[in-house]
C-alpha cells in the first residue's frame, strides 16, 4: 500500500511552521542554548511508549523538547567552529530531498537527483577553476572527502609500485610515505588512519601556519618510496594558504599525491579578489572541500574533486553483479564509500543556482571582509591583540596572558550576544573568530565587536 498523501500533510505543515519560528527566534535569540543535553533527554527520553502517536503529534513533540538545547549556530553572530548556516534555496531543496527520498546511488535507477548532481558537479569544477575531466563525489563532510581522496592517491601511489592493493590490501604492502603540514587539521591523521597509513611525517610550519617549502623538499629529499603529499588551503586559526604550487611542484618531481585540504579555504577559487592565494592549486591531485561550510547549505555535505577519475574508481568503485552500472558518467556508488545514500548534492545545485556565479563570489569576499572588520575592531579594544594576517575568513586573538584570554571567552559565551570559540594557537589561549554565515552582515559584525569589548572590560 502507498501511504495516502494525507497522512503526511499534517506532519509536514507542522515542521515546516515550526521551522519558520525557528529561523525568525535567529534574529534575536541568545546564541547558546538554555538547556543541557541531559535536561532535553529528561523530556524525550525514557521508556519508549507502548503503542504509536500521531505523526503531527510527533513532530510538535521534538520541536517542544529540542529547541531550549539548540545553539542558535545559524545566527549572522555565530562564529564559532568554522560552521556555515544555510541558504534559503538550499534548505528548500533539502526539504525536497527527504520528500523524495531517493536512494541516489546509480544513474539508471535516480536520474532525476542523480543528473541535479552531476549538473551541481559540473558548476564546481568549474567555479572552483579544477580541472573539466576530474571526477566529483559527495560526501558527509571534509573528512570524509579527505578520507575519498586520501584513499584514491593511496591506490595511485601503491599501483605505481606494482602493488596490486585490490588483492593483498595492505599486509606487506610497500610502506606509503605521507607527508603533512604541522597544522594541517586532525581530521586529516584520522583520514589516514582509515586507510591503515598509521600516523603521517610533519614537515614543520612558519608562523602563519603554512606549510614550510625548504622543509617539504628536504622531507622529500629524504625518503622515497610511494608518496602522498596532503596540503593546506584555508588554516583553522589563520585562515592561511599553503604555497600549494610550489608544494605540488616539489611533490610532482617525486611522483607523490598531492591532496589538498580546503575543507573552507577552497573556496577562495570562487573569489577573483581571493583566488590569487590558492597560487597553482590547480595542479594537485585531489581536494577535499565542505559545501555546509563556506557554500551555506545543511549538513551534511562535503565534496571530494579527484583530477584522475581511474584512481578514484578503483579506489571506490564496486563490481558487484546484481547492480545495473550505467557507462560515461559512472554512477554516485564508483565515486563515495557509501552504497545507499542521499542526494546530498542537490542542495549544493540549489545553493550554486541561486547565488549564481557573482553570488558565490559575493559570499565569499563578504566573509573575508566581515573577517577584516571583526579583527580591526577587536585589535581596536584594550590590552587584545590579533595573531594572525587575516587573509581570509579566520581571526585568532588575545587578550593578555592565557588565563585573561579564557576569562574573556567565558564572559563573551556567558553574554550570548555573539560565540567565537576559545582556542589554543601558537602556544597561547586564542579566541578565534570564524566568519562563515552568508547571513552576517555590519550590524552583526558591530554588535559581535561591542560583546567582546564588554566581555574584555
Ligand atoms: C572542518 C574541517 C575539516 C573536517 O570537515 P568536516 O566537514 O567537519 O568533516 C577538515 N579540514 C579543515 C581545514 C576543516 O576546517
Amino acid at each position: 500500500m502507498t501511504a495516502r498523501p494525507d497522512l503526511y500533510a499534517a506532519a509536514l505543515d507542522c515542521a515546516a511552521s515550526r521551522a519558520r519560528e525557528w529561523l525568525e527566534s535567529l534574529l534575536d535569540r541568545p546564541i547558546p542554548p538554555s538547556e543541557d543535553a541531559d535536561n532535553v533527554l529528561a523530556r524525550l527520553g525514557g521508556p519508549l511508549p507502548e503503542g504509536p502517536t500521531e505523526p503531527a503529534e510527533v513532530v510538535e513533540m521534538l520541536a517542544d523538547g529540542v529547541e531550549p538545547g539548540l545553539m542558535a549556530m545559524p545566527s549572522g553572530r555565530f562564529f564559532g567552529w568554522v560552521i556555515g548556516g544555510t541558504l534559503p534555496a538550499a534548505l528548500g531543496a533539502d526539504w525536497l530531498v527527504s520528500s523524495w527520498d531517493q536512494n541516489s546511488g546509480m544513474r539508471y535507477a535516480t536520474p532525476g537527483t542523480v543528473a541535479a548532481e552531476e549538473a551541481a558537479a559540473a558548476w564546481l569544477v568549474e567555479l572552483l577553476g579544477l580541472p573539466s575531466e576530474a571526477d566529483v563525489g559527495f560526501v558527509t563532510g571534509g573528512t570524509m572527502a579527505n578520507f575519498t581522496g586520501l584513499a584514491a592517491g593511496r591506490q595511485q601511489v601503491l599501483g605505481d609500485a606494482g602493488w596490486d592493493l585490490d588483492q593483498h590490501g595492505l599486509s606487506g604492502a610497500p610502506r606509503v610515505r605521507v607527508l603533512v603540514g604541522a597544522e594541517r587539521h586532525i581530521t586529516v591523521d584520522l583520514a589516514l588512519r582509515y586507510l591503515g597509513l598509521g600516523a603521517p611525517q610533519v614537515v614543520p610550519a612558519d608562523d602563519q601556519g603554512r606549510i614550510r617549502l625548504d622543509a617539504l623538499a628536504d622531507a622529500l629529499a629524504a625518503g622515497s618510496g610511494p608518496t602522498i603529499v596532503c596540503l593546506q588551503a584555508g588554516n583553522l586559526h589563520s585562515g592561511a594558504f599553503d604555497p600549494i604550487g610550489q608544494a605540488a611542484a616539489l611533490a610532482h618531481e617525486r611522483h607523490a599525491w598531492v591532496h589538498v585540504d580546503g575543507a573552507f579555504g577552497l573556496w577562495a577559487a570562487a573569489s577573483p579578489r581571493l583566488r590569487h592565494q590558492l597560487d597553482g592549486y590547480h595542479a594537485a591531485d585531489s581536494w577535499a572541500t565542505d559545501a555546509h561550510k563556506t557554500l551555506n547549505v545543511p549538513y551534511d555535505c562535503g565534496i571530494v574533486v579527484v583530477a584522475r577519475p581511474r584512481a578514484l574508481r578503483d579506489a571506490m568503485g564496486s563490481t558487484a553483479s546484481y547492480l545495473v552500472r550505467s557507462e560515461g558518467p559512472g554512477d554516485p556508488i564508483d565515486k563515495v564509500p557509501e552504497l545507499s545514500r542521499r542526494a546530498r548534492g542537490v542542495p549544493v545545485w540549489a545553493a550554486l543556482r541561486s547565488l549564481g556565479r557573482s553570488g558565490v563570489a559575493d559570499l565569499v569576499d563578504r566573509l573575508a571582509s566581515h573577517a577584516g572588520a571583526l579583527a580591526e575592531g577587536i585589535a581596536a579594544i584594550d590590552g587584545a591583540e590579533v595573531l594572525n594576517d587575516v587573509v581570509f575568513t579566520q581571526v585568532s586573538a588575545t587578550f593578555g596572558d592565557d588565563a585573561r584570554t579564557r576569562e574573556v571567552t567565558a564572559r563573551l559565551l556567558a553574554d550570548g550576544t555573539a560565540w567565537m570559540s576559545g582556542s589554543r594557537w601558537r602556544d597561547r589561549d586564542v579566541l578565534r573568530v570564524s566568519v562563515s554565515n552568508w547571513s552576517t552582515d555590519a550590524t552583526d559584525v558591530a554588535a559581535s565587536v561591542a560583546a567582546v569589548r564588554r566581555a574584555a572590560r
